[in-house]
């Protein structure tokens, strides 16, 4: 069958393939658009020509593509005609595009854009970008440049003003790289870039110039182009490193795959905290990375955090067929166990207190949570504490929540599976608290000490950023800064939490 193909493929190619000929016409088209450049005048480091560049993808390299749906795609290049730029039309037609994402406390967000001939002027062609896409500055500034080809005729030249210098760069100098991977490193919709491309691709018979600029519709399903003849599909294996192939595959076997039920619960549930807080709904892809944000600095809890956002954590509900069937139900309520009864619900597991004493912590901070802390609050713990562009308060509210979060399950663990869950060994309230002060000051002493430029180097916390996060919060204050200068203390320091004394013997590095 393989074989048949190959014959097939190789009776296409005709007399005029070489093998190993890769370089066809190309240094023509690149003096032709060097030449246009000039001609325009275009100023080389705030405007870019976009560049076909088609014949580059004639190599014997592309014929080797994965992902590629569309068999002959790369094949297509080879008889297509590039039109040679007309160089005495020096006119173009200015253009501007403005785009907006507006964020909603309990809906996700909207993305829209304008195109004016002057930034003073009404917009000329506007329109919402639609549902199926993600609603991204990006992806509303994609659609506006298809809008904008669509609207000027094709024997004018344009020049589109945009907001973002990275979509400059994405369509003309990067372009390439994106497309020999597939645009696996970027957050545009693929398809919906690849067929963009291949618009700005057809023969106008004139250039098109894109710039970053200085200053400041009917929903349409259909407007993707999946058939366009310049259209660039699938990933060039020559170019991909194996982390970028790993990548693929992984976006490639999530592609298809639905939400689980429980999963999608757990997102929802996540998204309202989050927007209730901050009053900006965030998207499911925002969470999902929120599960595994720097701040939280242990892989085990990220893990705990995906787990319970896949609600698939080792309990009651999740496992009915366990050997111990008495260990599916709480051992004080007699219900079935869920993430929720353990985190924010069963009165013996200590939850109550730990979630009073981090609702005091993170009031001191201006950080107000409601009572009771839900479940939502949790899993979406790796997003910022409120809309304020704090650093230090959102990491010390990222820590705090995950921590936490984590210390109540894995006591809860231990009560159950080591202890038996027996009456005697339930948490009590002054163990809560002891437990919430002894990983409070660990978390405190863990980032005093790995803010060591000379023992971390690179990896080393942000002395700034640590200060910040424990300012306010800490007793002695004062003591803070000299800890932070050294990375260490030399004895003892006395640190306070919330009214309650606590010794801390902080270990001696370097
Ligand atoms: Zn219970």
């Amino acid at each position: 069958m393989r074989h048949k193909k190959a014959e097939e493929y190789l009776s296409i190619l005709g007399d005029k393939w070489t093998p190993g000929n890769d370089q066809v016409d190309l240094d023509a088209l690149e003096s032709d658009f060097k030449l246009i450049r000039e001609t325009w005048g275009l100023s080389a480091d705030s405007e870019s020509l976009f560049e076909p560049r088609v014949l580059s993808y004639r190599t014997l390299a592309n014929g080797f593509r994965i992902l590629n749906h569309r068999v002959a795609a790369w094949w297509d290049f080879w008889h297509l005609d590039i039109p040679r730029p007309n160089l005495q039309n020096r006119q173009w037609k200015q253009l501007y595009i403005e785009t907006r994402v507006v964020r909603h406390p309990h809906a996700a967000p909207t993305a829209s854009f304008g195109v004016t001939r002057h930034p003073e002027l009404h917009h000329t062609v506007q329109g919402r970008l639609p549902t199926i896409l993600r609603q991204t500055q990006h992806n509303a500034m994609a659609l506006a440049i298809l809008r904008t080809l669509d609207s000027v005729p094709e024997t004018e030249n344009i020049k589109i003003s945009l907001e973002s210098q990275h979509i400059v760069d994405l369509l003309t100098s990067k372009l390439e790289r994106y497309e020999n991977s597939n645009w696996v490193d970027h957050d545009c919709d693929t398809t919906f870039m690849q067929s963009l491309v291949s618009v700005l691709r057809r023969p106008r018979a004139k250039a098109n110039a894109v710039q970053a600029q200085t200053h400041p519709p009917p929903e349409d399903e259909h407007f993707i182009d999946t058939n366009g003849s310049h259209l660039i599909v699938g990933a060039q294996l020559a170019s991909l490193s194996q982390s970028q192939i790993y990548k693929i595959l992984l976006h490639e076997k999530a592609r298809g795959t639905k939400t689980r039920a429980p999963t999608r619960t757990h997102l929802d549930l996540a998204k309202e905290a989050a927007g209730a807080r901050t009053g900006s709904r965030p998207t499911d892809e925002e969470l999902w990375r929120s599960t595994c944000s720097r701040q939280i600095a242990h892989k085990k809890i990220r893990a705990f955090l995906w787990r319970t956002m896949h609600d698939t954590l080792p309990c009651g509900h999740v496992w009915p067929n366990d050997p111990h069937p008495e260990r599916a139900l709480c051992p004080t309520c007699a219900v079935r166990e869920t993430p929720d009864h353990i985190l924010t619900e069963c009165p013996d597991n200590g939850q109550k207190e730990i979630w009073k004493l981090a609702r005091d912590l993170l009031a001191q901070k201006g950080i107000e949570m409601a009572d009771p802390i839900t479940l939502g609050d949790i899993l979406s713990c790796g997003l910022p504490s409120s809309g304020a562009a704090d650093a230090g308060k959102n990491r010390l509210f990222t820590i705090v929540m995950s921590e936490l979060a984590w210390l109540i399950w894995t006591r809860r663990c231990k009560w159950v599976i080591e202890d038996e869950g027996s009456e005697e060994k339930r948490v009590s309230s002054p163990e809560a608290n002891n437990l919430w002060h002894a990983r409070m000051n660990s978390k405190l002493t863990f980032d005093l000490l790995a803010t060591n430029i000379r023992k971390y180097k690179k990896k080393a916390f942000d002395k700034t950023l640590v200060h910040d996060t424990w300012t306010g919060v800490v007793e002695p204050e004062p003591e803070l800064a000299p800890s932070l200068s050294a990375s260490r203390n030399t004895g003892v320091l006395q640190y306070e939490f919330a009214n309650n004394f606590l010794l801390v013997q902080l270990i001696v590095v370097g």
